[in-house]
């Protein structure tokens, strides 16, 4: 950023309340990040923190979970379903089926034939 864009940024938000500030953040964030960003990999530590997309707290669960492409940032499933609803219907039927399998109730054969979901 050079200091021309910064000037401009400065404008942008001099004078904003808490609350306008806060907005203006969220409303950067979302456009920063977009549907293609986002990428379901397995959550096997305990991580949480706030959604990179809107802030809000996040407390993903063990096994498949939502996350910025190529890092453990959790995004928040509100997030996701307004980002990219395909994918977490995607991410619903895997955590759906990661829960049978952990309870027996469906075999590795099964799972094998999900198709790649990228991460
Ligand atoms: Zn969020």
């Amino acid at each position: 950023m050079n200091d021309r864009e910064l000037e401009k940024l400065i404008k942008e938000v001099e004078g904003m309340t808490g609350t306008e500030l806060a907005d203006w953040i969220k409303r950067q964030r979302e456009t920063m990040i977009t549907a293609k960003d986002l990428a379901i990999r397995p959550c096997n530590v305990a991580v949480n923190g706030t959604c990179p997309v809107c802030g809000e707290r996040t407390d993903p669960a063990c096994g498949p979970e939502l996350f910025v492409r190529g890092t453990f940032d959790a995004v928040c499933h509100e997030c996701g379903e307004r980002l990219n609803p395909a994918l977490m219907r995607n991410l619903n039927r895997l955590a759906a089926l990661a829960n049978d399998y952990y309870l027996g109730k469906c075999d590795l054969a099964t799972l094998a034939q999900l198709p790649q979901l990228g991460g």
